[in-house]
């Protein structure tokens, strides 16, 4: 056989010598972990604390999964899941007490490629050595895919998932926009819009396709106050732009998500963000039970939540694994299910804000009035004086001591991960009294004696005050602590102090409807969403077809992205999710050379 390159086409490489093929080395775990991020790590130390050998494979070069890029501190439990902590500094506390137990062998920069029917688990380890791994029990822990959207221009240069700009911005300090406009109002939008602003950036607006934003309202107000508009009820149109995106269209849409016309407005940016969901990377989990491997699901794979959530998901899971390759460990209380449904719950009520009215002493204000699984300000307190629910930390905190008892340590200032506490003192001036206000950008962008604009909660600007004071504290890590002094009357209903100034998040003033291309679904085999809709209008239902005839969902990605497009689309054209049938999930995960599939010694072919 004679194989050519295609017309302008790269020339295949000369191959020197003859191949040679070595047998791909086999071996048996009893446990086998996929994925190093929270829930795989936090089961391994479970296991490695039993003495249980396991290996971890992991497709990165250092553990932690989606932890190392979390700069912010994490919400959750402080006593079950490192509360209060930042998510990358989480990473290296676990890393560091799986790396104590020798029974837990770890293989980074190793990937999955399939779960196969001979119970075996074809690993790439390093990247270049394909080795068959026959596990008694498998734990997918493995984590989420971003969702992307269909939309006009979402292929222009500068379209980017939150996890790919969070890596840019957080891991690897480059800054890749001036100016970043965000789709999508959870807890992964609001956070990427949050760590943009640390990073320099200015963040024109955020749009919600809900009436509400599906995060944490601690998470919507901190960027709120920093200055950020946030549109609820609106889509995105398209993104627009030559060569890279140079503006976003948005607009309004009505109760069924439809776009009223007349809202249309177009911001200009350079980069869009989109954060519209996850869906748990759980094809190894549907493959191993089809196969009746002893297989376990952990974290974002079995359930999308806060990596908070992944990480005591993990722990059970470790547990579980030990029960059922017969480790005698006694039962598994039943209050760590309770905690592990809490920590993934949704946000819960919201309740008005208790402002004290009482101009005298020190009295911390929380501006936290939903209820989340959240509890480091109870654990910060020296002296006990907020309280959170232990039994469910979703209740909201309340100061219990009167305006006399707090010594004014400022920890659970500094110590909340919303920056939803300021400390109202009222001492020296009761009618001027001094409010302390977190802070967690560049003390470069402010010092004494400046003067900024205070705003309350929900972002509206109270007045400007000048910079009294800027200090740390022991216990601070990285968050600096603002005094200034205000009128008694505010100084409650002070929340934050503004960041950007509202005259970048403006409008422009003609709203932009430059099209040139087709909204693009699969990135791969470059088929558009008309050429899928044009199917389904003739009556396809089986996306395995619609494969077939556009090559969507053929490409190199595997259908990661494309395959819940084609749903969407489904969707919009009335179909419900029953009646369509999902494309058959096929190894391998990623491209693979069929020389490393079959043992090729590399050195030797060279
Ligand atoms: S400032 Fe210190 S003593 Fe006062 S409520 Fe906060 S943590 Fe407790
Ligand atoms: S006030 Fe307490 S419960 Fe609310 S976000 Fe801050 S630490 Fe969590």
């Amino acid at each position: 056989m004679h194989v050519f390159p295609n017309n302008g086409d790269p020339a295949l490489p000369e191959v020197k010598s003859q191949p040679t093929f070595r047998p791909v080395p086999e071996i048996e775990v009893p446990v086998l972990i996929l994925g190093g991020g929270p829930a795989g790590l936090s089961a391994a130390i479970e296991l490695g604390k039993l003495g249980i050998r396991a290996l971890l494979v992991d497709d990165k070069h250092r553990l932690g999964g989606k932890l190392v890029l979390q700069t912010h501190r994490f919400f959750g439990s402080t006593d079950a899941v490192y509360a209060g902590t930042r998510g990358i500094d989480i990473a290296t506390i676990l890393e560091k007490e799986l790396l104590q137990y020798p029974s837990i062998d770890v293989w980074r920069q190793s990937t999955c490629l399939a779960v196969y029917s001979d119970q075996k688990v074809g690993v790439l380890k390093n990247g270049s050595e394909y080795v068959l791994v026959t596990p008694e029990v498998l734990l997918v822990a493995c984590g989420a895919r971003e969702k992307f959207l269909a939309f006009k221009g979402n292929t222009l240069p500068g379209v980017y998932g939150a996890g790919a700009f969070q890596t840019l911005v957080n891991r690897d300090l480059v800054k890749p926009a001036n100016n970043l406009f965000i789709v999508g109002g959870g807890n992964v939008g609001l956070i990427a819009g949050y760590h943009a602003l640390q990073a320099g950036i200015n963040v024109i607006g955020l749009i919600e396709a809900l009436p509400e934003c599906g995060g944490y309202k601690v998470h919507k107000d901190k960027l709120v106050r920093m200055g950020v508009p946030i549109h609820t009820s609106h889509t995105i149109l398209s993104a627009n732009g030559q060569d890279n995106v140079e503006s976003i269209s948005i607009s309004a849409v009505d109760d069924n998500f439809v776009p009223i016309p007349g809202s249309e407005k177009s911001y200009e940016c350079d980069a869009i963000l989109i954060a519209v969901g996850l869906d748990p990377v759980s094809e190894f989990y549907q493959k191993a039970v089809d196969f009746k491997i002893k297989a376990f699901v952990a974290g974002d794979a079995e359930e999308i939540a806060e990596a908070s959530a992944a990480i005591f998901s993990g722990k059970i899971k470790g547990l579980e694994i030990a029960q059922a390759l017969g480790k005698e460990i006694g039962e598994i209380p039943d209050a760590w299910y309770r905690t592990g449904a809490i920590l993934k719950s949704r946000p819960g009520n919201t309740f008005k804000e208790d402002l004290p009215n009482l101009p005298e002493g020190v009295i911390p204000i929380f501006h936290c009035s939903q209820e989340i699984p959240c509890d480091p300000c109870s654990s910060l307190c020296p002296h006990g004086l907020i309280i959170v629910d232990k039994k469910d930390i979703r209740s909201v905190p309340t100061f219990v001591g009167n305006n006399y008892c707090c010594e004014v340590c400022e920890k659970c200032v500094a110590g909340c991960p919303g920056l939803a506490i300021t400390l109202v003192d009222y001492r020296a001036n009761p009618e001027k009294p001094i409010i302390s206000i977190p802070y967690e950008f560049s003390s470069e962008m402010i010092t004494r004696d400046d003067i900024v604009t205070i705003l309350d909660t929900e972002g509206n600007s109270l007045c400007d005050a000048e910079v009294f004071d800027i200090h740390s504290i022991k216990t601070s890590d990285r968050t600096v602590i603002i005094q200034v002094e205000t009128d008694k009357e505010i100084a409650p209903h002070i929340a934050g102090i503004r960041i950007q100034s509202p005259k970048i998040t403006q409008p422009m003033f003609q709203y932009v409807n430059h099209v040139t291309d087709d909204t693009i679904v699969c990135r791969c085999e470059h088929v558009s969403a008309g050429e899928i809709r044009d199917l389904i209008r003739k009556g396809y239902k089986d996306i395995n077809e619609i494969k077939t005839v556009t090559r969507a969902c053929m490409g190199a990605c595997g259908a990661k992205t494309c395959a819940s497009l084609i749903r969407r689309i489904f969707r919009e054209e009335g179909i419900p999710n029953d009646k369509i049938i999902d494309p058959s999930k096929r190894p391998l995960f990623i491209e693979v050379s069929l020389g490393i599939l079959a043992g090729e010694n590399s050195e030797e072919s060279k």
